[in-house]
């Protein structure tokens, strides 16, 4: 035998069940965009490499270790396997001029790419899904996108998520911030960790995002970005906490939270749990006003979000939210296999009439007993088992027994008819 090959670590098969709560989720999730008029974009899996190293900056954990960057063999192009899809989303609404008759919003779900250390709720392929709404000034439309991800936890059944925000201001006042965090941070540069102590004059912001506990002193001492914020920012922030407290979403001000890109400005938050140890970070995202101009687009505004799939179903697991299983309306019994042509007519006039039905097929060992497919039907989940036994087919009919409630019920339908009584399998019916 030839040596067993496996699929690559941090990347994971999604299977069967498990993949029924998957598309459950995405259901839910295209349900609730379209409630919200959000559509759906589709951008490729690769790009090019300075799409990200421009957008996503170059002092990021993303751009320093993390990215599948590649030479195309071909033809020297430096190519990338999406980090995250804000870049790509902007990358094409420049390209396209999507924002020339007005903004757009938008929202995508798909697999991403990250080289990082593979544990509980952090892969090498994951899956995001993300809303962006671009060619909008106001705080008004921070605030829908966040309700937005707030209702999408309450229709999963979510609960215990908490939302933090935080307001990142304008460049002019970051800049501002950043001459006076430099000096703080320098002044105990004795405590600084050699992560820090690297990011000290490329990106010291994200220094006050550090989870290392011997640097919390001189990071809570540090000075607050929210400190420097001019009057428009200021009303912003102010716009957007009036909004949420409309709506009776509870909200943590965050004067420490910074994002892992660069592109963010103005508000900025993430939806937090504490049921999922370390990885608690289940959807992150805020305003991004520079990036579209960074990528070579025409300047414009807009924010979004990125959830992360495997975080949410997880935490779905975590607090048991029952999400129903794949569902199978019937499951046919042949007990001959020269009566198949005619069993499958009557098996695509019902599926065309909307029933769920599997046909038993033949093994290596043949079509098996009656008693051994009955079996398979019970296993199948199905609710009913139509039996085309050779009584039945000689006068055109199929049975079709209970196997749910009311088990063992029994009743004959002629096959020239399945249309009329296919209604009569559907669940929702
Ligand atoms: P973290 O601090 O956990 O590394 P991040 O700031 O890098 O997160 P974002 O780039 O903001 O994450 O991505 C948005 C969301 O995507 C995260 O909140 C998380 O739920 C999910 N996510 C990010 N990286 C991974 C990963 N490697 N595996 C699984 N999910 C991820
Ligand atoms: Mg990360």
């Amino acid at each position: 035998m030839a040596e067993k090959l496996s699929a690559v670590k941090g990347m994971n098969d999604i299977l069967p069940p498990e993949s029924a709560r998957w598309e459950w989720l995405e259901d839910k999730v295209r349900s609730l965009m379209a409630r919200h008029a959000y559509r759906n974009i589709r951008t490729p899996i690769v790009e090019s490499t300075p799409l990200f190293v421009r957008g996503l900056g170059e002092v990021t954990d993303i751009v320093e270790k993390e990215m599948y960057s590649f030479e195309d063999k071909l033809n020297g192009e430096h190519l990338t396997l999406r980090p995250e899809n804000t870049a790509g989303v902007v990358r094409a609404v420049a390209e396209h001029s999507m924002l020339y008759d007005g903004g757009k919003r938008l929202y995508y779900m798909g697999p991403m790419f990250r080289h990082e250390r593979p544990q509980r709720g952090r892969y090498r392929q994951f899956h995001q899904i993300g809303a962006e709404a671009l060619g909008f000034v106001g705080p008004d439309v921070d605030a829908e996108i966040i309700l937005l991800a707030h209702a999408l936890w309450k229709e999963l059944g979510l609960t215990d998520v908490r939302l933090e925000i935080n307001s990142l201001g304008q460049p002019e006042e970051r800049k501002q911030h950043r001459a006076r965090l430099i000096a703080h941070l320098e002044a105990h540069a004795d405590k600084l960790d050699e992560d820090a102590r690297r990011r000290l004059h490329s990106n010291p912001l994200r220094i006050l995002d550090s989870k290392n506990p011997a640097m919390q002193p001189v990071v809570e001492a540090a000075p607050k970005l929210i400190d420097f914020l001019g009057e428009a920012s200021l009303a912003h922030f102010e716009g957007l906490k009036a909004m949420l407290d409309a709506n009776g979403v509870a909200y943590r001000i965050n004067p420490r939270l910074v994002r892992g890109m660069d592109y963010y400005n103005l508000s900025v938050f993430e939806f937090i749990t504490e049921s999922l140890g370390a990885q608690g970070t289940i959807c992150a995202g805020g305003r991004y006003d520079y990036l579209i101009e960074q990528v070579g687009g025409k300047a414009a505004p807009a924010v979004g979000w990125a959830l992360g799939v495997e975080r949410v179903l997880e935490l779905l697991k975590e607090q048991e939210v029952a999400v129903p299983p794949a569902a199978l309306d019937a499951y046919a019994v042949v007990p001959d296999a020269a009566a198949m042509p005619q069993v499958m007519r009557t098996l695509q006039t019902l599926r065309a009439a909307g029933v769920s039905v599997q046909m038993h097929c033949a093994t290596a060992e043949g079509m098996g007993s009656m008693k051994s497919q009955f079996k398979k039907a019970d296993a199948s989940g199905a609710r009913f088992a139509l039996i085309f036994g050779a009584d039945e087919l000689a006068q055109g009919e199929v049975t079709v027994k209970s196997l749910r409630d009311g088990a063992g019920e029994q009743v004959r339908r002629g096959l020239a008819t399945a249309r009329d009584w296919a209604v009569t399998l559907q669940s929702k019916a």
